[in-house]
């Protein structure tokens, strides 16, 4: 005789593809017995090699949730289109903004990519839009909620054969000038996999970066200079512009990059935002860079360019840089978070920049606000002691430091049990 035993809740496994003590080629996967679901499959970008997460089969994944539209999170996506196409999850504009993130991955990528833009269509063509609401997914159930980090962003919550498991992705607690905090509403968990960025740094308040952005940068105009403000050309570019703006600066701002694109898309996403109209007014004022011709203008002119990308690793921001870097009268300002190794980071450590093997010091003034749009290390532990039940603590997302301490203070914060894991890393749930 056969007995068939009803099994309530099932093993579940997470793995860690990506993002264990890194910030960059996120990646988790939950496999339980029917289902398996990937949180984020990302590209680690660096001066050296692009780096991707660990794989895994496409032909049984239920789905791919991609969280935001950022490279870290999205950029290697397109890899599981080669032969199958499982449906990929995300919300309209952040399929919009990782279309043109990843063309120019492609396009600029001076190493090899192991895919193109073929898969990169397919992968687009199979695509299941999302808002914050429940959908499911295979046998599993996701909810995603606003996550505050930039536009399109949203946090998961996968209810998987009895299990819950939550990732923060990316996410941001307070209120920014172009979008709205995330406020997660949560169950008891099982586990939380959260990032870790900015796991041992407390921001400096909102409004002091705000008025030391905006001083910054009249200093160097009614000094005569150019001030370079290279941003992320999502969501940091559009939110550096709406403080400029709403702060009254009255000089020129021009935008650059691939920032353009991106302003003009968000712009067409009014609901993404915490205020439209803000967004809208200050693209009214803004010269939009046509080329070459518009570059050399500015740069013989006092104002604010602010262009992509933002850890000056390429696009348009370096052309400028190339020619400020010797003007004593011009400056830099770095809006975003500069990953070791990238030229901007060099810059805002060493005061230094050029190619590899030829840094060189610079001669204009160089500037780092710390405008994140990560949660900082206080709102991060609140955000850990609201979680309710006995989670697992998976701190992901951050540089190794960060994300072992982190874990550290957890555990003897909250009596969770915590970890930093590495690449490969598998949990049971
Ligand atoms: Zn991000
Ligand atoms: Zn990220």
């Amino acid at each position: 005789m056969i007995i068939i035993m009803e099994v309530k809740s099932n093993l579940v496994n997470v793995t860690v593809f990506g993002a264990g003590r890194e910030v960059g080629r996120s990646g988790f996967e939950i496999k339980g017995e029917k289902s398996k679901i990937l949180l984020d499959y990302g590209i680690l970008v660096k001066e050296e090699r692009p780096a991707f997460p660990l794989s895994t089969s496409p032909k049984d994944l239920d789905g791919i949730i991609i969280t935001h539209a950022h490279l870290d999170h999205s950029g290697t996506a397109p890899l599981f289109y080669t032969s199958e196409t499982p449906p990929i999850y995300m919300t309209e504009i952040t399929k919009q903004l990782t279309d043109i993130l990843i063309r120019d991955l492609l396009h600029l990528s001076a190493y090899y990519i192991p895919f193109e833009a073929l898969e990169l269509k397919t992968m687009l063509e199979s695509c299941r839009s999302i808002a914050e609401g429940t959908y499911k997914i295979g046998e599993a159930e996701v909810r995603f909620q606003n996550s505050g980090h930039i536009p399109g962003s949203v946090n998961a919550l996968v209810e998987i054969e009895g299990k819950r498991i939550w990732y923060s992705g990316d996410i941001n607690t307070i209120d920014t000038a172009l979008l709205t905090r995330a406020e997660p509403e949560l169950p008891e968990l099982d586990m939380a996999i959260i990032e870790s960025t900015y796991a041992m740094v407390d921001h400096l308040p909102r409004e002091e970066c705000e008025r030391k952005l905006v001083e910054t940068a009249t200093e160097v105009v009614e000094g005569g200079g150019l001030a370079l403000i290279p941003a992320f050309s999502v969501g940091r570019s559009q939110e550096i512009l709406c403080i400029l703006h709403k702060h009254g600066f009255k000089y020129d701002i021009a935008i650059d990059g691939m920032s353009r694109t991106a302003t003009r898309m968000i712009a067409e996403c009014p609901k993404e935002l915490r205020d439209p109209s803000l967004l809208r007014e200050a693209m009214a004022r803004v010269k939009w860079v046509q080329g070459e011709r518009d570059r050399k203008k500015l740069l013989e002119k006092r104002g604010v360019v602010i262009s992509s990308s933002g850890m000056l690793t390429g696009g348009a921001s370096t052309r400028y840089m190339e020619k400020i870097r010797n003007r004593p009268k011009d400056a830099v300002i770095l809006v975003s978070y500069q990953i070791p190794g990238t030229p901007g980071r060099i810059l805002m450590d060493e005061g230094k920049y050029g190619p590899p093997g030829e840094l060189r010091k610079v001669k204009c003034r160089v500037e780092w606000i710390d405008f994140s749009s990560h949660c900082g290390k206080s709102n991060l532990m609140e955000l850990v002691k609201s979680l309710k039940g006995n989670p697992k603590i998976l701190c992901v997302h951050g540089e190794a430091e960060s994300c072992t301490d982190f874990a550290e203070r957890i555990k003897e914060e909250t009596g969770h049990e915590a970890y930093a894991p590495t690449m490969g890393d598998s949990f049971k749930l």
